[in-house]
Formats: structure tokens, C-alpha cells, sequence
């Protein structure tokens, strides 16, 4: 046994699982056609490891929705209020993934959470007193049956029990080491169970190792690892981390018990240093994580070969990728529109199945090793990615004074205030209004080529026409266009810089049956022509009110498309921050007053060590921020919007993007981060969330009151925003329109107490 992988994407070659899901959830198919269905998927899949000589084949990583409730579920893990509703098992299963409506009978979703570093949402399990953790669940052994009947090599994969603790929600007093014995005994029947099927390998996912660990995290983790593992078993274990190095907790890792060690050495560099610094047992097999599971560039075979020789250990090596493939598209075969010599510099999943057995035939001296060697070597040889002198040139004359605004922020605020003269708790949202049917029909017909560019124009100004006087007849303060233009927020900017290039197929999943297609960095990258120019001056010459131009920020759309590899996330962050400027100053000289620069995926793509905080991420990303609204006069006002309110730890860097006004998502949090914000000067204006876009909720016109006047208390009200949480492009007209006719009367009654 020399390869492996992590764990496969699940949704299918062309999405049939996401289909198939959707299709039951609206009773167009029943469960059994979608369990066949999903068998079949897994069936592919396995084949297509098979074909492409992996030898160890992860089962068990299939999901209808999400692996950590998978796991949870499999271990009981399932509060009551499901329980109770009495469903089938798959049912009671997307009840706690989406939510169950029933007539009168409804039961909310489970939270959702970012999975670690990346652009995929777990499912967050709760422990709570009534929480019996005990094995209950047949999936994994129903898939192990199936694998085996198919004559698969099956590795048993499963959430470990520390990553599940560290990621589930503790209520009612509850805590992690509540369950600590439980969790051991569940885990122990596992590989039990494993152990009777004669299952060779059980993969325990620890990715929550690379989180900085501390002591008590330490003796967490060695509790429920010296009792999972202190009887013998045929089953072996491998110990499967990602997204980092176990620099906190390696020599703990390396002197138990486990049969095998899986490490990241593509996102965990370190995890060499380690190695050279504290050996790796022999009697261990080294999982080595040498193809990048998280982007779809080619291995560099002559690279990591050379990597594979200087490993400091005489234990035997199995090559493996460096995540699950869940992050990456199907197959790049089926690009047919990618520009070029583009497509065969890509690895997609299928393609790094390939990879991983044609190192493994390098690595070992194969016959054929040599000719794949050779031609990686001529691939890569040849890579000429598209240069743009002119970009180079301006980043090279970049000095201090292009990341700095000036006048400073208080000069600003005044310049603004008796500029634009708003009330007190001035109104606004933050930029998309309902995405509803005929909106999405009017881009999908100019896609097909069913009507022209003008019509398709014509239709989205009328659009933005009728938006601006519901607006107005709402009587909010700054208005909006309502970005019926674009489809997706990283996407619509991406087509219209040049240097990026689009899939036609390149799905990953972010959550259950929801994807996302990430642009892909190719060339340097620059503005070629206006982006939303047209649109928010259309949207000012139909208002006399004032206007909020949108834009999407640097750092999120660097950090929600595939990044390039041989060019470091500072420079190709500060190339769109430049091609952003020239979209602001543009802005600015047709006269917008007020940009909001987007920046949703700031926050969640900070590094996973809080030591690497600052210099591999923050350190880059603030100041490319600042470049793109640094050049702005001093009465243009800078908004930025972030989805969630956890910024709380990294309040300063957020101060330090120097925008003038910051919107976030606070209706569902009880305003702690306010206080945070107080406590640390915060000096942008703020836009605390009141109204809960992720929700049909309409908030009444007292709820909001009341959580304004909080703010009011609170906050200095002259610093002091009124908006929803998010934009409203989920949501349908009538709940939008009525919350934020519930917003403004509620902005107008404060307004008159004060
Ligand atoms: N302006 C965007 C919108 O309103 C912001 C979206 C986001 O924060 N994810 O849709
Ligand atoms: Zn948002």
C-alpha cells in the first residue's frame, strides 16, 4: 500500500447528488430513488480511485449534507427537539442540517459554521445535559458493506473526537470532558466493528490540531486518544491531520499508539521542521499530505519528489493528498472554454488521483515514473502565465504614502457630516434587494443568447428605477442600485478584471447542496473598462437622494477564488486592490459620494495559528484594503460591510482599514462586540445589523426600536448607522420591504426621543 487520499468530492461528476437532494426536499423523488442515487455516486467514485490505482480508498466521507453531523449523528449525538418529531432517520438527519417546517410544527436548522480555513460550512453539533453519546448510526458501516461487496480496499474515515468537541456548541453548563468516557467507548466500537469486517484501516480526522493547543487542550486530546487506543485491534489507525502543522502537539502524537500518521506538508510546511527536528518513528507509517487538496494547480512532480527524499525518517511512506479533494471541482477534462494551453496546468480531483499514483511510480522507480517525470518537467517548463508590464510598474512605484487617506478619519467625519447633511442614525442597506425569479430568468436568457444585451440592460434599469422608489417611499437615507446585475459577488467582479478565468464546470461545495464555482488567477491582474460605473450612475441621475456605489472587496475576491502558486497572496492582493482603485476613483469623479467596499471573507480566512495572525495574513490584506480607497477626496465617504460580527480579537486591524463607516451582521448577537468596540476606541462609524436577513422573520417595528436605543446607549450617536445585517438577496420582496419599512419607522420614532 503506497497512495491514498484524504476523501473525495461528494456531490457528484455533474452534481447529481445536489439534484437528487433538492428533488426529495420538494417530493419530486423518494427516499429510496435518492439512496439510489447517492449509491451510485459512491459506486463511481470508488471505481474511479480504483482505476486510477489508489490503493487505500477512503469510505465513509459520502455525505448527504456535511461529515461533522454525520459523525455526530452516528454517535447519538442528536438533540431532543429532532428526536421528537419522529421522522425517518434521513429526514430527522436534514431536519438538524436545514430545519423542519410542518405546519404549525417548526424546529430551526443547526448553526452552520466555516469549516477551518476554508469556503466549505459544517454543521455544528450540540451537547446538552440530555446528550447520551453512545454508537447508534449504520451509515459508515452501511458504506463499509458496500465498498467491500464492490471489492474496494476501504479506509474507514470518521470526524475524530477531539475536532468534534472543539467544533460542537456546549449549552446548559455542559462541557467538552463531560463526554470524554463516552466519546472512548463510542470509538472503541467503532474500530471493534471495523475489526469484524476486516476493514485494515480507520482514518480518524483531527484537523483541529492545527489550532494552537494548549495544555488543557493537550491533556483533552491524550484522555480520549489513551483510551481509544489501549486495547489491540486488527483494525489500524491512522491519525489524519490537515490545514496546518501539530507543531503544539507532535511529539504527543508520535509517541502513541497510532499505525500511522497523516500530515499536511503543503499548508503545514512546518510540519517538516518538526520531522528534521524530532525524527518520526519507525515503526509508523507517514501518511505524507504532498498534493494540495485545497487548489487545482499541477504538482510540481520534481519538487516534491525531491521534498519525499529529504523526509528525516526510515518509516515507510504512503503519498497522499494534503486534504480531503472536497475542495476542489470533479475533473478539469470537461473545460472546453478555458483559454489556451490553460486547462493542462490544471488538477482537479480526478486529475490528482492521477498525480498521486504517478509520484508514487517516480517515488518508487517505476518503469513509467520516468516518462510522467519528464513530461511534468516539459509542463512545467512551458507555463507562461499572461504578464502585464504596466501592472508591475505600479506596484514597484507603490511607497507608504498609497496606503494612507488623508485627511485622517476625525478631518473626514466633519467634512462628511456638513457634506452630506443625513439625520442622526442615518438609514441604509447593505446593497442587494431580492434576487427574485424574473431577475435570475433575465440573465439566463441573455446567457442563452434569447435576447440582446440592450434588452437585457433595459430590464435591469427598469429594475433599479423601481427599487429607488420603494426605497424612498420606505424613506431611507442612502440608496442603493440593488446589484440585480450580478449573479455572485466574487464572480461578476472576476469576468470583468482581466487575468482570471472562469470554469464552466468547476464546482466545489460550500454547504449541503450549495456551490460555489471560484474564479482562477491566471495572468497579472488589471481594470480594463468600468465595472459598476454604469450602473450606480444610472441609479444617481433616477434619485435625488444619495447614491452608494458597491463594490467587492480585495481580500475577499483573492481569498474566494483559486490563488496561483508561483505568485505570493501579497501581490496578487495588491494587483485587484490597484484595479479596484481605479474603479473607485472612477466612481468618485462620476460623482458617487458614498462606496461600500465589501470585505465578507476578511475575518474568515484568518490563518489558524493566532501567532500567524498578523504576518501571513493581516499584514497583507489591511493594506491592500486601504490601497484601493487611499487616493479618494476627503468628502467621499468609505463604507465596508462584514457578514459576521466575530471580529472582536482583531478590532485594531479592522480600525486600520481606515474606512469611514463599517456595517456587520449583529441582530442575533447580544451586542457584546458594541462594548468590545467601546472598550478599544473603535473609531469607524458602525452599522451594527438590526435586522436579521438569514431569517423570514419580519422584525417588528418595536423589536427594532429597542435594539437601536441598546445602540443608542451605547454607542456615541453620531457614529451610529441603521441597516440589516446582510444584503437582502435571498429574501422576498414583501419580507424585505415590510422590515425595512419596520427599520425606518423605527430610526424616526428614536429619532424624535432624542
Ligand atoms: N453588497 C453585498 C450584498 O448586499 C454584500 C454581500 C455579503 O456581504 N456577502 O449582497
Ligand atoms: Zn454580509
Amino acid at each position: 500500500m503506497t497512495t491514498t487520499i484524504i476523501g473525495f468530492p461528494r456531490i457528484g461528476h455533474h452534481r447529481e447528488l445536489k439534484f437528487a437532494t433538492e428533488h426529495y426536499w420538494k417530493n419530486k423523488i423518494n427516499q429510496e430513488e435518492l439512496q439510489q442515487t447517492a449509491y451510485e455516486i459512491r459506486k463511481n467514485h470508488w471505481q474511479a480511485q480504483k482505476d486510477a490505482g489508489i490503493d487505500l480508498i477512503p469510505v465513509g466521507d459520502f455525505s448527504f449534507f456535511d461529515g461533522v453531523l454525520d459523525t455526530a449523528n452516528i454517535l447519538n449525538i442528536i438533540p431532543s427537539r429532532y428526536k421528537d418529531l419522529h421522522l425517518s432517520e434521513l429526514d430527522e438527519y436534514f431536519a438538524q442540517a436545514r430545519g423542519y417546517q410542518n405546519g404549525s410544527e417548526t424546529v430551526k436548522a443547526l448553526p452552520m459554521k466555516k469549516w477551518f480555513n476554508t469556503n466549505y460550512h459544517y454543521i455544528v453539533p450540540e451537547f446538552s445535559k440530555e446528550t447520551n453519546v453512545k454508537l447508534v448510526g449504520n451509515k459508515l458501516f452501511n458504506e463499509i458493506n458496500e465498498a467491500l461487496e464492490q471489492g474496494i480496499n476501504a479506509k474507514a474515515v470518521v470526524i475524530g473526537p477531539y475536532t468534534l468537541l472543539k467544533l460542537s456548541r456546549f449549552i446548559e453548563d455542559t462541557k467538552p470532558r463531560d463526554y470524554v468516557e463516552a466519546l472512548v467507548e463510542a470509538y472503541k466500537q467503532i474500530i471493534d466493528r471495523l475489526s469484524q469486517k476486516g476493514v485494515k484501516w480507520l482514518q480518524i480526522d483531527e484537523p483541529a490540531l492545527s489550532f494552537d493547543v494548549d495544555s488543557v487542550e493537550k491533556q483533552l486530546f491524550d484522555d480520549l486518544y489513551d483510551g481509544i487506543l489501549a486495547e489491540k485491534r486488527s483494525t489500524k489507525i491512522l491519525l489524519q491531520n490537515y490545514f496546518g502543522d501539530i507543531r503544539d502537539i507532535y511529539n504527543d502524537v508520535t509517541s502513541k499508539n497510532f499505525d500511522g500518521i497523516g500530515l499536511d506538508f503543503v499548508e503545514g510546511k512546518y510540519n517538516n521542521e518538526l520531522l528534521k527536528q524530532n525524527g518520526f518513528p519507525d515503526d509508523k507509517i507517514l501518511f505524507a499530505g504532498v498534493v494540495n487538496g485545497k487548489n487545482i494547480w499541477r504538482n510540481h512532480y520534481e519538487n516534491t519528489i525531491n521534498f519525499l527524499n529529504q523526509l528525516n525518517t526510515k518509516a515507510p511512506v504512503v503519498l497522499n493528498s494534503s486534504t480531503s479533494l472536497l475542495h476542489v471541482p470533479y475533473t478539469a477534462e470537461d473545460e472546453t472554454k478555458l483559454p489556451g494551453d490553460v486547462k493542462q496546468y490544471l488538477a482537479f480531483a480526478l486529475q490528482k488521483l492521477d498525480e498521486i499514483k504517478e509520484l508514487d511510480n517516480i517515488y518508487h522507480d517505476e518503469a513509467d515514473g520516468k516518462i510522467a517525470l519528464t513530461k511534468n518537467d516539459n509542463l512545467f517548463q512551458s507555463v507562461k502565465h499572461p504578464v502585464n508590464p504596466v501592472v508591475h510598474h505600479r506596484i514597484a512605484s507603490l511607497s507608504q504614502a498609497d496606503y494612507t487617506r488623508l485627511p485622517e478619519r476625525s478631518e473626514r467625519e466633519k467634512i462628511q457630516k456638513k457634506e452630506f447633511n443625513l439625520p442622526v442614525l442615518p438609514t441604509t442597506t447593505i446593497g442587494s434587494f431580492p434576487q427574485t425569479k424574473d431577475v435570475r430568468q433575465n440573465r439566463s436568457k441573455l446567457r442563452k443568447g434569447e435576447i440582446t444585451r440592450e434588452q437585457y440592460d433595459k430590464f435591469n434599469e427598469d429594475k433599479i428605477v423601481r427599487i429607488l422608489r420603494k426605497q424612498e417611499e420606505i424613506g431611507l437615507d442612502v440608496l442603493v442600485h440593488g446589484e440585480y446585475e450580478r449573479n455572485d459577488m466574487v464572480e461578476y467582479f472576476g469576468e470583468k478584471l482581466d487575468g482570471f478565468v472562469f470554469t464552466q464546470n468547476g464546482w466545489v461545495q460550500s454547504y449541503g447542496t450549495r456551490g460555489v464555482k471560484p474564479p482562477i488567477i491566471w495572468g497579472d491582474i488589471s481594470r480594463t473598462a468600468p465595472i459598476t460605473v454604469k450602473a450606480s450612475v444610472f441609479a444617481k441621475n433616477h434619485t435625488d437622494k444619495l447614491i452608494k456605489g458597491m463594490l467587492t472587496g480585495p481580500v475577499t475576491i483573492f481569498n474566494w477564488s483559486f490563488p496561483r502558486e508561483d505568485v505570493s497572496p501579497k501581490e496578487s492582493v495588491t494587483q485587484i486592490a490597484l484595479a479596484l482603485q481605479d474603479e473607485v476613483l472612477d466612481l468618485e469623479k462620476h460623482d458617487i459620494k458614498i462606496i461600500q467596499i465589501d470585505e465578507p471573507a476578511l475575518r474568515e480566512n484568518l490563518p489558524l495559528r493566532k501567532s500567524n495572525w498578523y504576518s501571513e495574513y493581516l499584514d497583507w490584506a489591511v493594506p491592500a484594503f486601504r490601497l484601493v480607497h487611499s487616493k479618494v477626496q476627503a468628502s467621499t465617504q468609505i463604507h465596508t460591510h462584514m457578514c459576521y460580527s466575530e471580529f472582536g480579537d482583531i478590532i485594531k486591524a479592522i480600525d486600520a482599514l481606515d474606512a469611514d463607516v463599517i456595517s456587520f451582521e449583529a441582530s442575533r448577537a447580544d451586542f457584546t462586540l458594541i462594548d468590545q468596540l467601546v472598550a478599544a476606541n473603535f473609531q469607524t462609524e458602525v452599522g451594527p445589523g438590526v435586522y436579521d436577513i438569514h431569517s423570514p422573520r419580519i422584525p417588528s417595528e418595536k423589536e427594532v426600536e429597542d435594539l437601536i436605543k441598546q445602540l443608542v446607549h451605547k454607542l456615541p450617536i453620531d457614529k451610529i448607522w441603521i441597516n440589516p445585517d446582510c444584503g437582502l438577496k435571498t429574501r422576498t420582496e414583501e419580507e424585505s420591504f415590510k422590515s425595512l419599512q419596520n427599520i425606518v419607522d423605527a430610526t424616526k420614532k428614536v429619532r424624535s426621543e432624542i
